[in-house]
C-alpha cells in the first residue's frame, strides 16, 4: 500500500508571538497508508479539529511538512492548493454544513460544480447514484432542510464522495446523531473504505464507533500519545 498522507514534525500554535500565543500541535509525525480506517480520538480540546484542518489543507502548520498523495504541501501557492483540496480530500463535519435551501442532489453536485463551473448531465447522474447509495433515492429532490439529521449527514457524505478522492477527513460525522443513526451513518463510511479503498480518518468520541476502525491514533496534549493497528477491522 503506498503512503497518502505522511506528516512530520508538525506544530500548530494560535496568536504566535502574542502573550495568548498556545502551542495546539507539538511535533506530530504520522504516515497514513491507502485504504486505512482510521480513528482519531482525544480529549476536548487536544487539537483534533485543527490537526483535520491541516491534514485537509483548511489552515496552515506553523510548522513541519505535509505530504499529501505524493505531493509536498508547503510550497503549493493558494491556487494549488484549492485544487488539491478539491480532488484528494472530501470533508464530513459534525453540522453536516449543506447548503439547508437547496435540494439532496444539488448539495451533492456542489462539490462539481465549484470544479467544473456549470451544471452537466452526468454530474447529476453522479449525484443521483451516490444519493442512492446512501439510501435516499427518493429525497433527491427534496431541500436538505426538510431532511431528519441522520438524512442530512447521509448527504453530506454524498457531497464528500462525489469527486471520488483518495481521502475524507470526517470531524466527528456522528456526533449530533442518536446511536442508532450514528452507527448507519458509520457504516455507510466502512462499506466505501471497502469497496472502493478510500482512506478515511475519522474523529470520534465513541469507543464503540472507534472499535470498528482498523486503526487508533490518540492525541493528547497536541501529541500522538497511541497509535495501534485493530483486529476488530478484519477486512483490511
Ligand atoms: P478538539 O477538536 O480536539 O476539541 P481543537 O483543535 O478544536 O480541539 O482546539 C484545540 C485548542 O486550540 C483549543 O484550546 C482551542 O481553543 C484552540 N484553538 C482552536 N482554533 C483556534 C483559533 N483559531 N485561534 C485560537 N485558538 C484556537
Ligand atoms: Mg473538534
Amino acid at each position: 500500500m503506498a503512503d497518502l498522507l505522511v506528516l512530520s514534525g508538525i506544530s500548530k500554535s494560535f496568536n504566535v508571538g502574542t502573550s495568548i500565543e498556545t502551542e495546539v500541535l507539538r511535533g506530530i509525525d504520522l504516515v497514513v497508508r491507502n485504504g486505512e480506517f482510521t480513528a482519531l480520538m482525544g480529549p476536548s480540546g487536544s487539537g483534533k479539529s485543527t490537526w483535520l484542518n491541516i491534514i485537509g489543507l483548511l489552515d496552515r502548520a506553523t510548522a513541519g511538512c505535509l505530504v499529501i498523495d505524493g505531493q509536498a504541501t508547503a510550497s503549493l501557492s493558494e491556487s494549488e492548493v484549492t485544487k488539491l483540496r478539491g480532488h484528494a480530500i472530501g470533508f464530513v463535519f459534525q453540522y453536516h454544513h449543506l447548503i439547508s435551501a437547496f435540494t439532496a442532489r444539488e448539495n451533492v453536485m456542489m462539490p462539481l460544480l465549484v470544479d467544473q463551473g456549470r451544471p452537466t448531465a452526468s454530474m447529476e447522474r453522479r449525484a443521483d447514484d451516490l444519493l442512492d447509495w446512501v439510501g435516499l433515492s427518493w429525497w433527491r429532490n427534496n431541500r436538505a432542510m426538510n431532511m431528519s439529521g441522520g438524512q442530512q449527514q447521509r448527504v453530506a457524505i454524498a457531497r464528500a464522495l462525489a469527486m471520488n478522492p483518495p481521502l475524507v477527513l470526517a470531524d466527528e460525522p456522528t456526533g449530533n446523531l442518536d446511536t442508532g443513526t450514528a452507527s448507519d451513518v458509520f457504516d455507510l463510511m466502512e462499506r466505501f473504505n471497502r469497496e472502493h479503498r478510500t482512506t478515511f480518518l475519522i474523529v470520534t468520541h465513541s469507543h464503540e464507533l472507534a472499535g470498528r476502525c482498523s486503526r487508533l491514533v490518540q492525541l493528547v496534549d497536541g501529541r500522538v500519545s497511541q497509535d495501534s493497528p485493530q483486529a476488530a477491522h478484519a477486512s483490511t
